[in-house]
């Protein structure tokens, strides 16, 4: 049986605890797209970590982790990453990592930096992980693919030709110190000593995983808003953030993702430039912010402290249809439990008329938020396993979102722990 575990708006949902939970069930957990750029923060028995590249199933000694196809793999990073976990008392985690993945190289890291240079005041706020033109080269095809680090003709050609290409580039237009061939050869070797032991053919284990029954865990990175074809276009990342993208992403059918597990947090936040139609500014901002997620909504990857808003139904309904959902996992619902009143977004106003359907950025630029008031519950909720223990108020509000989004609010996450969930028979 396969699952995905995806995201619904912009990113920070609360994927990493909902995967690193289910991975108890699961026998493998697979990346199928982004890199490093973002971060999941997982808490559990081991402590806290904020893991960039690993899958967030690395935590059980019963699970094999997979860095599938579609992913921006940053070797050094997933290295880094993997020692971090070990020393703190994980055990050594089962990677496999595929032939068909591209790898990060240092040059993606730097153009992404320059790029965000040249703009300026109209830069994407990148996290400077190479993701941009990492995925930029995998469909122009000059990346490397980690297959090819195992025929070093072709290593030695293309090296040769791709340090020309960039080389007009950081000549011409961003000013900076050019390529030389020959340390490409050298870093991508490096590389090759580091990975060869864990590659293989990742769909192909796969195929063979779902024919025998196993329980394999799709995690998505970022969230819906993000996904190039489908997001916030330009204010998007580089890969698919969709379910649909898992199939391709890992290398399986797409009839085999049964289910489709949507986390959808109970307000918003964002990272990054791009409009926010609910978002909120200053002492209502900061009170949010300071008590979000855990220990603060701030960056996993960058510690930039995210942008705040209240919960939007347009956005949220658009970005579960988009993945196709089965189920809504509502997270960080214990968190609200400070406020009097809760508002919340139902509608967009666009030149004078209000709309429920997610609308394309041009249009989004304008939208003016269209708030519901609900009442708050005014006290903690951590703790609470049954949906009916929740106080009224609470149950209003997750009832009301579900109602507003059409989806199935099957699970609510009241706190960063792996226990910290309450399953709702629907
Ligand atoms: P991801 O990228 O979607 O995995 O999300 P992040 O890890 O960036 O952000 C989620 C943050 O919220 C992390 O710090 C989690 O530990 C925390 N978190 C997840 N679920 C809950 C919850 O139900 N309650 C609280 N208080 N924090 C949560």
């Amino acid at each position: 049986m396969v699952k995905a575990v995806v995201g619904a708006n912009w990113g920070d949902e609360g994927k990493g605890k909902i995967t690193d939970m289910l991975a108890r069930e699961a026998n493998i957990i697979v990346r199928f797209q982004g890199g490093a750029n973002a971060g999941h923060t997982i808490i559990n028995n081991y402590g806290k970590f904020a893991l960039h590249t690993l899958p967030s199933g690395v935590f059980y000694n019963h699970t094999t982790s997979i860095i599938g196809n579609g992913v921006a793999l940053d070797i050094p990073v997933l290295f880094k990453e993997v020692r971090s976990i070990v020393d703190r008392g994980v055990p050594e985690p089962r990677i496999l990592v595929s032939d068909r993945a591209q790898i990060v190289m240092s040059y993606h890291k730097n153009f992404d930096a320059y790029e965000e240079e040249r703009l300026g005041g109209k830069s994407f706020g990148s996290t400077k992980s190479g993701i941009a033109p990492f995925y930029s080269d995998k469909y122009a095809k000059v990346g490397f693919q980690v297959s090819e680090l195992f025929d070093d003709e072709l290593l030695k050609e293309k090296t040769v030709r791709v340090a020309q290409q960039k080389n007009v580039l950081l000549e011409h237009l961003y000013h900076k110190p050019l390529i030389n061939p020959e340390d490409l050869y050298k870093e991508l070797k490096e590389y090759k000593e580091m990975i060869e032991p864990f590659v293989c053919d990742t769909s192909l284990f796969l195929y063979n995983a779902v024919k025998e029954g196993k329980n394999i865990l799709l995690e998505g990175q970022l969230g819906s808003l993000k996904d190039p074809d489908h997001g916030i276009y330009p204010m998007v990342t580089s890969s698919s953030t969709l379910a649909g993208y898992g199939a391709v992403g890992s290398g399986i059918p797409p009839y085999e993702i049964r289910q489709i597990i949507t986390v959808c947090k109970a307000y918003s936040s964002a990272v990054g430039a791009g409009a926010f139609v609910s978002e909120i500014f200053g002492e209502e901002a900061d009170k949010l912010r300071n008590r979000g997620g855990d220990g603060g909504e701030f960056g996993a990857t960058t510690g930039r402290p995210r942008r705040m808003g209240w919960f939007d139904c347009v956005a949220s309904k658009y970005g579960c249809r988009l993945q196709g959902t089965t189920d809504v996992a509502f997270t960080v619902l214990d968190v609200l439990g400070y406020l009097e009143e809760i508002p919340v977004c139902v509608g967009y106003e666009i030149d004078g008329e209000v709309t429920t359907e997610f609308p394309p950025t041009y249009l989004l630029e304008k939208a003016k938020p269209v708030l519901e008031v609900l009442p708050g519950w005014k006290c903690d909720i951590s703790g609470i396993r049954e949906y009916e223990k929740l106080p009224e108020n609470c149950r209003g509000y997750i009832e009301f979102i579900e109602e507003k989004i059409g989806y199935p609010i099957t699970m609510v996450s009241n706190g960063p722990g792996r226990d910290d969930i309450i399953y709702r028979k629907k």
